[in-house]
């Protein structure tokens, strides 16, 4: 039976801001936000908590950022230390279990259910992997355990920073009825707003609402929010994932409908992966958009272009393609912004058509330098135009 599962969500406490807090001890205790310069319309990736005080998050522009936090520390994103010690993170994840689904570079699901008659209990595994992260580590990871992802996702969350929550099946709607609606997956503010008119605002009320109200708000996705009010979530752990792509997503504090920043929010993260295809030697096949919108609606537009490539400009310029095409036809506030890099080889096995030879030779060195640079000063040490 699907709820007789034990999952694991574990999601690192303002992770590139922490690493930074981590390599830099002089920064501990001071706001520090970790993202692109306000000159060249950077976004925020991370924000310590110190920042967050003050109302910074992620996704939001820079320039917005220090106007509210002017004393922060902004340093550039140093993905290469990332994808370290993330890869060290996952090290431990292993120990435990080989059913993980990394989201992020610093958030992951695990099906800790075949590893119970070994460890003991889920309880057991959580603990010990973030007391391990902590040791060998010096970071902080907030860990959720429960039946399905759903709910250890949200335990995860419920006790932040440093968390560490468990939410069994006995508990479960005790914990989740006086708990806003805006704590169900895909309910935004626009769906937020509707629920509160009809004087809807926890998730016992929601539970307690007839269908045919809810309909008009929920269309036919009823019966799936209904399900997740009651803490019933199906769907797998996909640890295959972890193999197949390469992926970065950003969920936002407030829902963005501006094209600009989603752009920006976008290539930033297209910038990212790649950097990652590099530093793992692959290239990719498939780009996939995630978009979710203010509503519960989560789309996915991809593409695959046959030719593999790990070359930034290639990336953008497709990633931009497919963004603008989904802009056009069903622009929208969005909650979440996802972008990943699937179809992976080996490097080396696949040119891009969109260059010439030349061309694709001048792109490849350019990127070479680029990661060699912000190897060494971070991310946004060089940054290229749109
Ligand atoms: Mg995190």
């Amino acid at each position: 039976m699907a709820e007789s599962r034990q999952i694991i969500h574990i999601d690192m406490d303002a992770f590139y801001a922490s690493v930074e807090q981590l390599d830099h001890p002089d920064l501990i205790g001071k706001a520090v936000i970790v993202g692109g310069y306000p000159k060249q319309r950077g976004v925020v990736s991370a924000a310590s908590y110190e920042a967050r005080k003050f109302g910074v998050h992620s996704a939001m522009p820079m320039s917005q950022a220090i106007r509210l936090c002017p004393d922060a520390v902004v340093l550039p994103v140093r993905m290469k230390r990332y994808v370290e010690l993330s890869k060290q993170i996952h090290a431990i994840f292993r120990q435990f279990t080989p059913q993980i689904e990394p989201i992020s570079l610093d958030e992951a699901f695990l099906d800790a259910t075949a590893s119970l008659r070994l460890f003991g209990s889920a309880e057991k595994i959580g603990r010990a992997i973030k007391d391990q992260i902590k040791e060998q580590l010096g970071l902080i990871a907030s860990v959720g355990i429960a039946a399905n992802k759903f709910l250890a996702k949200l335990a995860s969350d419920l006790d932040k920073p440093d968390g560490y929550v468990v939410i069994t099946e006995e508990d479960k709607q005790q914990i989740l009825d006086p708990l806003p609606v805006s704590q169900i997956w895909g309910v935004g503010k626009v769906t937020e707003k509707a629920l509160k008119s009809k004087g809807i605002n926890t998730i016992k009320q929601l539970r307690e609402t007839r269908t045919e109200i809810l309909r008009s708000i929920f269309g036919d996705q009823v019966p799936y929010m209904l399900r997740l009010a009651q803490g019933v979530d199906n769907r797998e752990v996909e640890s295959s994932r972890e193999a197949k792509s390469i992926s970065s997503e950003q969920t936002f504090a407030t829902d963005i409908t501006d094209k600009d920043i989603l752009l920006d929010v976008l290539l930033n993260q297209v910038e990212d992966v790649a950097q990652r295809l590099r530093i793992d030697d692959s290239e990719a096949k498939t780009i996939t958009l995630k978009l979710r919108y203010d509503d519960f609606r989560t789309i996915t537009r991809s593409k695959t272009f046959g030719h593999p490539t790990n070359i930034t400009k290639a990336l953008s310029e497709e990633a931009k393609e497919v963004f603008l095409k989904w802009h056009k036809k069903s622009a929208g506030a969005l909650r979440l912004l996802g972008f990943g890099a699937s179809g992976l080889q080996k490097g080396g096995s696949g040119q891009h058509q969109l260059f010439s030879e030349p061309d694709q030779e001048k792109q490849k060195r350019l990127d070479k330098a680029f990661d060699a640079v912000r190897g060494k000063f971070g991310h946004d040490a060089l940054r290229r135009g749109k």
